[in-house]
């Protein structure tokens, strides 16, 4: 199972502020007044000094040394610069933080105000993602985001001159009014930025967010008729790895593309099973049982008010060594270097693992898995089905899982 070891943990803080609501979002975030900033830090900085106790109560190994850290939302860079401070200093606090740790900060472009810069390098950010999601202006404006490419390129400037260079811009395949030649554009811009990371994502509307509303139901306030064709955006997705791949930037999962030891250290954490801690609203946990081969998740609740005014327990479950099996298989997939079939029987034993086989062998069947024996692969075609992939690896109930007193907010 997951080895705990002197496994150093992950941080994550869900910060779920905006200065506007994206169209296609349906992210626990919102737009709210400064007043709800100050206390929701505070509680923040509340359940990191209690999350020892839960952990404890829980029955759950909580490392104390951190080695990645990641805010994210939401977007964290609209918290006051003395809220930064507030919530770095508490966080090195509880935690011993490594000197050479991954720090990152979900940023949006046009709302770096210089005090906030100051105020993220005087915390030891080392890292910036940018939520750019299209260098043409029209099709970010449509889509609710506030800046403009010139802007962009700007912030980047901004964020090297202050000593953080290590950049991720995301994209997004499949904005209203997108096309093959626009979307050229974009991957151009991007690749002479100079970032060291991008994640490019293909847009799936969620039918609760205004884009997907309209999408069900009609209207064109938000451009639905506008969305390309699922065919199109999976085009996008295909000449973006083409070209990304050709400017240094290494695709090592669906998503993610980034230069030689640059990959984002804190999401490799979620892929590779090793051990992190959410705090804050819609926050998720894996954290492995002191003694015994269980794994506990846990999410915590994602209405503000209710986190603001009485919060409730984290959502939890208990995974058993099949149900973390089949998780192995489907986070461990979602990486390019796949999964190692002989660290899989080393980890979860020749049995289990054969169980897997049949749907491995189906898959390749089907060309969406490839495997040369002791490594087993997405191909092209994979990457674009990989849910469907993901899914033939659910098999087995879950046990122990319920909703258990406390949380790691709490
Ligand atoms: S900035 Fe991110 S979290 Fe906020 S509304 Fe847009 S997509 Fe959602």
């Amino acid at each position: 199972m997951a080895a705990i070891g002197k496994e150093r943990l992950g941080l994550y803080i869900s910060i779920p502020f905006c200065r506007s609501k994206c169209t296609y979002c349906n992210f626990a975030s919102g737009v709210y007044p400064a007043s709800d900033h100050r206390r929701y830090v505070d509680r923040l900085v509340e359940d990191m000094r209690g999350s020892g106790a839960w952990a404890a109560k829980m029955g759950v190994a909580l490392p104390r040394n951190v080695d990645t850290i990641y805010l994210g939302g939401g977007t964290p860079s609209v918290l006051e610069p003395n809220l930064i401070a507030a919530l770095f200093g508490a966080m090195r606090e509880e935690f011993a933080v490594d000197p050479n740790a991954e720090i990152t900060v979900e940023c949006a472009p046009g709302q770096i105000a210089d005090e906030t810069l100051d105020a993220l390098v005087e915390a030891g950010v080392n890292r910036v993602s940018l939520g750019v999601q299209s260098f043409i202006d029209r099709e970010a404006h449509v889509s609710g985001r506030l800046h403009s490419r010139s802007v962009v390129l700007s912030d980047l400037g901004r964020l090297r001159a202050a000593g953080i260079r290590n950049l991720n811009v995301d994209l997004i395949a499949g904005l209203a009014g997108q096309t093959a030649a626009s979307w050229e554009e974009s991957l151009s811009v991007l690749m002479d930025s100079g970032v060291t990371h991008a994640s490019v994502y293909m847009l799936e509307v969620d039918e609760d967010s205004r884009l997907g509303r309209e999408m069900l139901g009609g209207g064109a306030r938000y451009y639905a008729e506008l969305v390309p064709t699922d065919d199109a955006i999976a085009q996008m997705y295909e000449r973006a790895i083409e070209r990304l791949e050709g400017a240094g930037l290494r695709q090592y999962e669906i998503s993610n593309f980034g230069q030689a030891g640059l990959l984002s250290r804190h999401n490799l954490r979620y892929w590779k099973r090793r051990p992190y801690l959410g705090v804050g609203l819609d926050a998720s946990s894996m954290l492995l049982e002191s003694s015994g081969g269980h794994v506990l998740r846990s999410t915590t609740m994602d209405d503000l008010k209710g986190f603001l005014a009485a919060p409730e327990p984290a959502e939890t479950s208990w995974l058993s060594p099949d149900r973390q099996h089949e998780e192995a298989w489907f986070l461990g997939l979602r990486l390019n270097e796949g999964v190692n079939l002989s660290e899989m029987r080393g980890e979860f034993g020749n049995e289990r693992v054969a169980t897997a086989l049949d749907a491995v062998s189906e898959l390749i069947d089907r060309g969406l898995l490839t495997s040369d024996r002791e490594t087993v692969r997405l191909t092209a075609q994979g990457r674009l089905l990989s849910n469907d992939v993901f899914q033939q690896f659910l098999a087995t109930p879950s046990d122990r899982n319920g909703v258990a007193a406390g949380g790691p907010a709490r």
